[in-house]
């Protein structure tokens, strides 16, 4: 993690008015949470919800040896080592875009509408077998969860792998320039953020501003099974010529896969002549897993390293994660966020599930897709197989129009709508059984995985 002169990380974030006194004391590590700053940390008071300038003087009291203060900010402590900036989260940024330009490691940057998080964890599982990797933890891929990502890299590591959210543009232009990546990867374009960017065109747009940063021999690995980010290149301006390499279905991909199958175990799958085991479900997963590769491959790993580090994956929690009950019923945990593509994604990989006696399918409400979100989930509703699932329940008065579609098709009793995650969780675990399987999604606040508990009591 960072660890300099207070006189350095003036220069480095940008400020002034540090006390001369103070220039020699170092700072190690960087904290925006009282609660969780540690001793020696640097704190910066972020504006959010709450004022994090309300908050030095208790980081203080918990060991910080410094703090930024925003110059407009009144009455600053005194007896506190403070270096004052314009803009606390802007002087955050600067200071991690500077961090990296001093370090000489190989920088990943993974954007794209679903699958950053689960790419990321693959990227670092495979590398990880030969290089020392820093990964985002977690899915800290904002505009304040970057910077601190790259305040963490410690001293010894030779690639780090950051994930880069986005709700709007510019967003992602931003975090490209502070992490200057070797190689950016764009997953795929779906439709989350449609309500405030209005078109899935813009959406490719935003994305590719990844390649605003990239660095001078950098590359951009993307889905070549979308047209939009193909078309969208043809749009963008640079003066250098940027390297491209392509992964997915289409034979016409750098990486592509001839063929898989997928069990409740994971999926084989084969790319040129070498067989891989990837211990995920889904076959949206194969595609992130092909993103691995083709960055396993540019920094030279081949397929043994490849299948090694897929087989020690650890993922990010409640992507697909699949959970046994002590009666024996399965829940396959997938609450992590939902929309369009991913829900159909994932009922897809469950329809292939033959494993089990009976299916339950739960989905609450996709969230954020603006106009056209009644019509989105009434589209769920129509493709959901009768042949296939057993019951479909669904929460939220967005999740009714899924409902309602479906109970066209399904008997009579097996597709209910609730309003009410305990009223659903009450019914459910009436039902279900040894050996079924239920699928559980929704968008992030539906807090759809709050049910997991009450059921496995
Ligand atoms: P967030 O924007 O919340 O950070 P993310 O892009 O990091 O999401 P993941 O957490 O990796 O995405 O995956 C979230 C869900 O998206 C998965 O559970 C899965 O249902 C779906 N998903 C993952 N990868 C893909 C893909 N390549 N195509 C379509 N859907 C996917
Ligand atoms: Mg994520």
């Amino acid at each position: 993690m960072i660890c300099h002169k207070l006189k350095v990380i003036e220069q480095m974030s940008e400020g002034s008015g540090l006390e001369f006194v103070y220039e020699d004391l170092i700072v190690q590590g960087v904290s925006i949470d009282s609660r969780t700053v540690k001793s020696g940390n640097l704190f910066i008071p972020i504006l959010r919800q709450l004022d994090g300038h309300d908050y030095v003087e208790e980081a203080f009291s918990k060991g910080a040896a410094a703090s930024f203060w925003q110059k407009d900010h009144i009455n600053p402590p005194t007896h506190i080592p403070l270096i004052y900036v314009d803009d606390c989260l802007q002087a955050l940024q600067i200071l991690a875009a500077n961090y990296r330009k001093e370090r000489s490691l190989k920088v990943i940057a993974v954007t794209g509408s679903n699958g950053k998080t689960t790419t990321k964890d693959m990227i670092d599982s495979v590398l990880g077998t030969t290089f020392r990797v820093h990964k985002t933890t977690g899915n800290l891929n904002s505009q304040i969860g970057l910077p601190l990502t790259i305040l963490e890299i410690g001293k010894d590591i030779d690639v780090a792998v950051l994930e880069m959210g986005m709700s709007e543009r510019g967003q992602i232009d931003r975090l490209s320039r502070i992490a200057k990546p070797d190689l950016a990867i764009i997953t795929m374009i779906g439709v989350s953020h449609l309500s405030t960017l209005g078109s899935r065109k813009e959406i490719a747009a935003a994305k590719l501003e990844i390649v605003n940063g990239l660095s001078d021999d950098g590359v951009l690995i993307y889905n070549g099974d979308e047209p939009l980010i193909r078309n969208g290149l043809k749009d963008i301006t640079t003066t250098k010529p940027i390297s491209i390499v392509t992964f997915g279905e289409d034979e016409s991909s750098d990486y592509y896969s001839a063929s898989s199958v997928t069990n409740v175990q994971g999926s084989i799958f084969t790319v040129g002549d070498h067989e891989f085991f990837l211990p995920l479900l889904g076959a949206h997963n194969i595609s992130n897993a092909l993103a691995a590769i083709a960055v396993a491959s540019i920094m030279g790993l081949g397929p043994m390293e490849i299948a090694k580090g897929f087989q020690s994956l650890q993922v990010t929690g409640m992507r697909m994660e699949k959970i046994v009950s002590p009666i024996g019923f399965t829940i396959i945990n997938d609450a992590w966020n939902a929309s369009p593509v991913s829900v159909s994604a994932a009922i897809q990989t469950f329809e292939g599930l033959t494993e089990y006696e009976r299916k339950f399918i739960i989905l609450g409400d996709m969230l954020e897709l603006g106009d056209r979100e009644e019509e989105y989930h009434r589209e769920i509703g129509r493709n959901i197989d009768p042949g296939n699932i057993d019951f479909l329940y669904t929460v939220g008065p967005l999740g009714k129009f899924i409902a309602l579609e479906a109970q066209k098709r399904f008997p009579h009793g097996n597709v209910e709508s609730f309003l009410d995650k305990g009223e659903l969780t009450q019914v459910l675990k009436k039902k279900v059984k040894k050996n079924d399987v239920i699928l559980l999604k929704g968008s992030r606040g539906m807090l759809m995985e709050s049910i997991i508990p009450v059921l496995l009591e």
